[in-house]
């Protein structure tokens, strides 16, 4: 079921991130390079084609908590925004780092004046971070950044796992009516 805080209608929902029709940009869970390889990461590049990583070269590499805004090429968005994730256990402090992630690519939505943005479960793959304790992270920035958007209306979150999916609805769930 659909949240909402201050006019922002937040959704999670299974599925894949690179199959988001509907929405302006889509949220890469991408490594320092910028380039492809595994999980979201891959598949965006697959999707876009290899405009996509020509365009990125010269963005590369950013830190863990920063995000570029790129074209989605041959996807179906206007915009890829990328960001890099905490590795879990060595980039510190994890958790300050996610929100940074989900702040930056919202704060680059808001500069293009975009209505509507999916984001995969940043650093939850090979960057190790525990779903739950990243559920927990992404529901606490996004309530707090809802308050300040002002062209965003749509921020949907795109789990891979129907059990993913459950955990950031529960833990959403009790952020939001809390
Ligand atoms: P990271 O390196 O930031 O951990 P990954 O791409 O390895 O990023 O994984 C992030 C999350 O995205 C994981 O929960 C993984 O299951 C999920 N995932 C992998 N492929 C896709 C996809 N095509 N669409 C949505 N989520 C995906």
């Amino acid at each position: 079921m659909a949240l909402s805080a201050n006019g922002v209608t937040i959704e999670c929902i299974q599925g894949d991130i690179t199959r988001q029709d509907d929405v302006d940009a889509v949220v890469n869970a991408a490594n320092a390079e910028l380039m492809s390889g595994g999980g979201v990461a891959g598949a965006i590049h697959r999707a876009a084609g290899s405009a996509l990583a020509e365009e990125c070269k010269p963005l590369a590499p950013i830190k863990p908590g920063e995000a570029v805004i790129t074209g989605a090429h041959n996807m179906p968005n206007q915009y890829v925004i990328h960001v890099l994730g905490p590795v879990y256990g060595v980039d510190e402090p994890a958790a300050t780092l996610l929100a940074s992630c989900y702040r930056e690519a919202l704060d680059l939505a808001e500069s293009k004046g975009l209505r509507s943005i999916a984001f995969p479960a940043i650093s939850t793959g090979a960057f190790g971070y525990p779903m739950d304790h990243a559920a927990d992270v992404a529901s606490r920035t996004v309530l707090a950044k809802s308050a300040e958007l002002e062209s965003v209306e749509l921020i949907r979150w795109v789990l891979f796992s129907e059990e993913d999916r459950e955990v950031h609805q529960r833990i959403f769930d009790l952020m939001f009516n809390a």
